[in-house]
């Protein structure tokens, strides 16, 4: 069986459902696959639908499930709450391959894991025969936060309480939120950005009066530090590679590349476990928005706060602190949990820490860095839509720009999947902005207009938003947040 070990304790270790259970190990680590034994060649699963594949890699990885409980996850999470019976399609364009991770529930990529994850939280549960309550504390850039709520809605033994950065989330995504239904469910939105939001989640594990609060709860997380949305993502790797193959694209065994646009780093790295257990990747090219701590990062081995924060048109990668980013760290210095645990203190202590020459060779192996300015991600749009006539979000034109970057500069010609993690009918204003110029502030307006001149339809579940009622207005500030925390504990305790 698999271990789950923590990236700054290896004697701290977890099976796969505890591991999903706790989200974040008690000393702030990330639970991480000791090893990965599992050896999934990409000729298994050529032909299969999204569904098999997915209950194959997942047992695989999670291997305390039986086949039956992953099998009842993913029928349960991947069905017609999807608009598209693939799950996750593949459209060409002129230079490579766009991966619509954008069917689910709520128009977001996050859907894929957050779909499930409820499922695997609640079959962990069962297999310990446990009657307590989980709270789910959730930040969010934006997409996480609703995709949690909908797939956390009325879900038996959980509670969940989702913080959003009161600027910087799109009108669409906000409304999402504040009209989300279920009688466990919580949204505040908080004074501060996306990374004071993650900062009052994870220390509301350590801390004091939460901890005191907490009677008859566990805190846990749906944000992409729980293994549990972490190996989803795995999936749709692999059926998109089967695409490549069944369309005549590639051979099976051809290498192809993957460009995603990154701000937790956790979509990234999936694709990295994807390619450690025997998927054919060649690159994984880390797309940035002008936040590109991460390019800098894989360009100098220094991963530096030291930078201004910048509130841009793709909101979810709007991030400084890259939390998954630790797992690599961990995974690629041979689970050396120690040097793990002493950069990330000098991250909170100093604002910054660097990596091993060696290990960054690892790294640079199959990791690029590209960033994306406003102005380039404006003009991606426009241009794929007059050209090609392909409507894409401001996160996916992050990453389509990265491809271009790439190929222009290596002259690689292996095939390129551009992840597009967003439906555009999330971002109307600054889409509609980009394609036609015209600045309509009202989203539903800008919605409507951008349906008119694409063609291509608004998902129903965003359409309808308009007409729901708003139930969540609360906002508090950084320094109440474990005071607002352990009431809500309280208030989840007491049923
Ligand atoms: C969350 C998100 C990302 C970034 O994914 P990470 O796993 O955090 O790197 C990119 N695009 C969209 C639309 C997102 O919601």
């Amino acid at each position: 069986m698999i271990r789950y070990i923590s990236s700054r304790n290896r004697l701290e270790s977890a099976a796969p459902h505890e591991a999903v259970i706790r989200g974040l190990a008690s000393d702030g680590g990330l639970y991480t696959p000791e090893f990965l034994p599992v050896h999934i060649g990409p000729e298994e699963i050529i032909g299969l639908p999204y569904q098999d594949i997915a209950a194959k890699i997942l047992g695989a990885l999670m291997d305390d499930y039986t086949e039956e409980e992953i099998r009842a996850c993913v029928t349960g999470a991947y069905d017609s709450k999807f608009d598209s019976g693939e799950i996750v399609p593949l459209t060409k364009t002129e230079r490579g391959w766009l991966m619509e991770l954008w069917h689910g529930p709520t128009s977001a990529f996050k859907d894929i894991a957050l779909t499930i994850l409820p499922r695997l939280l609640t079959a962990a549960y069962r297999k310990e025969n446990r009657n307590d309550k989980v709270a789910i504390l959730t930040a969010t850039s934006g997409d996480t936060g609703k995709a949690a709520l909908s797939g956390f809605a009325d879900v038996e033994h959980t509670a969940i309480t989702v913080f959003y950065p009161e600027i910087g989330v799109s009108a669409i995504q906000k409304l999402q939120m504040a009209t989300s239904r279920g009688n466990n469910v919580e949204v505040i939105a908080v004074k501060g950005n996306f990374d004071d939001c993650q900062r009052m989640v994870k220390e509301a594990v350590s801390n004091e009066e939460v901890k005191a609060a907490c009677k008859g709860v566990t805190i846990s997380s749906a944000n992409s530090i729980n293994a549990g949305r972490l190996m989803p993502q795995v999936v749709y790797y692999y059926s998109s590679y089967a695409k490549l193959v069944e369309n005549g694209t590639i051979k099976c065994g051809d290498e192809v590349n993957f460009v995603v646009p990154t701000g937790n780093f956790g979509d990234i790295l999936a694709g990295y476990i994807a390619k450690q257990i025997g998927l054919p990747v060649k690159n994984l090219i880390c797309a940035s928005n002008t936040n590109n701590v991460l390019t800098d990062f894989l360009n100098t081995g220094v991963y530096s706060l030291d930078r201004k924060f910048h509130t841009t048109m793709s909101p979810s990668m709007d991030i400084l602190i890259s939390s998954n980013l630790e797992r690599l760290l961990f995974m690629i210095s041979g689970n050396d949990d120690k040097l793990t645990a002493s950069m990330m203190k000098d991250l909170k202590e100093k604002g910054s820490y660097s990596v091993p020459e060696e290990m960054m060779a690892k790294i640079r192996s199959t990791f690029r860095g590209y960033w994306t300015s406003e102005e380039e991600c404006a003009a991606v749009i426009r241009d794929l839509f007059r050209k090609e006539n392909i409507l894409i979000d401001t996160h996916t034109a992050v990453g389509q720009m990265a491809m271009y970057r790439y190929q222009d500069e290596t002259g690689d010609k292996t095939p390129c999947i551009v992840l597009s993690t967003a439906s555009p009918y999330k971002f109307c204003h600054d889409v509609l902005a980009c394609i036609s110029g015209e600045d309509i502030r009202d989203d539903f307006a800008a919605m409507d207009r951008l349906e008119e001149l694409s063609g291509m339809p608004v998902p129903s579940q965003l359409k309808e938003l308009r007409d729901l009622p708003v139930r969540f207005r609360r906002v508090i500030e950084t320094s109440d947040g474990m005071h607002v925390i352990a009431e809500r504990m309280k208030e989840i305790a007491n049923g």
